[in-house]
């Protein structure tokens, strides 16, 4: 296999703590990756380093990407400049995972989150500049008044970008039932009340997953889906949702194994990807040194598999999976009292 090119930007705040853990671990797996590292975003010059990482980037086969809040302006270039349409978030419980359910033990499925469109547009406004529009609307049955000091959001669905993620959620859906899961598809979204947008990609997926014989089908409307989440998501195995549902509920699902420092995430485009944790910057633990490392560490298992690096994602997975199972050096959030140091001091020596 040719040496793989990573790029790394830690991102803002706490998560370069998290970044640099994910790196010690990558440099103990000693692999074929030339990693090409970026400064914290606090440290960025804006405009030369953004040219630069941009750069970087387009020579790159991945980037492990730590969150931003703003000040890692790569981001928009790895989403929209690099068309990463498909957020993957997998929620699976591991044993130690200080989850708040009675029985945890089996949660195990993917959340396919449309990554480019519906709310996630940026086009607001003030409610007056809709006026020539005259929009009327059909469920209450009056022209929208303008005249109201207020601000517009306009979310877009589209049949081709709802297309592209069903086939992804189904290509997945497929390699998951190669490895034993059930071979599932849900969809889920407010269809019942947005007529036309979530009906929309309701029926594409449906469509869609019709054409792959070996999966099953399943719709629930977004609220049902919410308490599904928490009272049974062991029967859930892909689920593919319009952006933002994917955003809130990601959060949610996240809280039922343990919360967000367990969550990771990766987005997929046709050809290039990159991975991050599902939590934010966590402004609020900065220069602590308690920050937990594993939703980092599990979306860096996540490129690895990627990458084609499978044995060396399987070894840092099982060697995660051995210091939950003890429970001796968990971080704070998890119940311990470990610091992110020594909680990834534990993971290498369990590699
Ligand atoms: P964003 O809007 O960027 O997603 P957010 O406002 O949701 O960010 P987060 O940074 O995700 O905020 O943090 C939410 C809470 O969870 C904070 O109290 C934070 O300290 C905590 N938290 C987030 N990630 C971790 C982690 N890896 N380890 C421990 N605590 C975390």
């Amino acid at each position: 296999m040719p040496t793989k090119k990573v790029v790394v930007l830690p991102g803002d705040d706490t998560a370069p703590d998290t970044v640099a853990a994910a790196m010690e671990v990558m440099r103990a797996l000693r692999m074929d990756i030339e990693f090409v590292e970026f400064p914290p975003g606090e440290q960025w010059v804006r405009g030369e380093t953004d040219k630069a990482a941009r750069a970087a980037i387009d020579t790159s086969d991945s980037t492990l990407f730590g969150s931003t809040s703003g000040k890692t302006n790569a981001i928009v270039y790895l989403r929209w400049g690099k068309q990463t349409y498909a957020n993957v978030r997998p929620c699976r419980y591991l044993k130690g995972f200080r989850s708040p359910l009675a029985d945890p033990d089996g949660i195990d499925f993917v959340i396919v989150r449309e990554n480019m469109e519906d709310l996630y547009l940026g086009l607001e406004g003030p409610l007056t500049a809709l006026e020539p529009l005259h929009l009327y609307s059909r469920l209450i049955r009056r022209e929208l008044d303008t005249s109201e000091r207020g601000i517009y959001a306009i979310k877009v669905i589209t049949e081709r970008n709802s297309r592209r993620i069903a086939h992804f959620a189904c290509k997945l859906a497929m390699r998951r039932k190669a490895e034993g899961y059930p071979g599932k598809v849900t969809c889920t979204a407010k269809y019942n009340m947005l007529r036309e947008s979530d009906e929309l990609f309701r029926r594409v997926v449906e469509e869609t997953v019709a054409g792959y014989p070996e999966l099953k089908y399943e719709q629930y409307i977004v609220d049902d889906f919410a308490r599904r989440i928490v009272q049974s998501s062991k029967d859930l195995d892909v689920v593919v949702m319009p952006n933002l549902y994917g955003d809130i509920l990601s959060d949610a699902a996240a809280g039922t194994i343990g919360g967000l420092g367990l969550a990771p995430s990766g987005c997929y485009g046709d050809d290039y990807a990159y991975f991050e944790s599902v939590h934010g910057t966590a402004p609020d633990i900065k220069g602590m040194g308690i920050i937990n490392p594993t939703a980092t560490m599990l979306s860096a298992i996540m490129m690895l598999d990627y990458l084609g690096f499978r044995d060396q994602a399987k070894r840092w997975e099982n060697a995660l999976r051995k210091v939950y199972a003890e429970g001796k050096v968990l971080t704070p959030d998890q119940g311990g009292s470990g610091k992110t140091v020594e909680f990834t001091r534990a993971v290498v020596a369990n590699l």
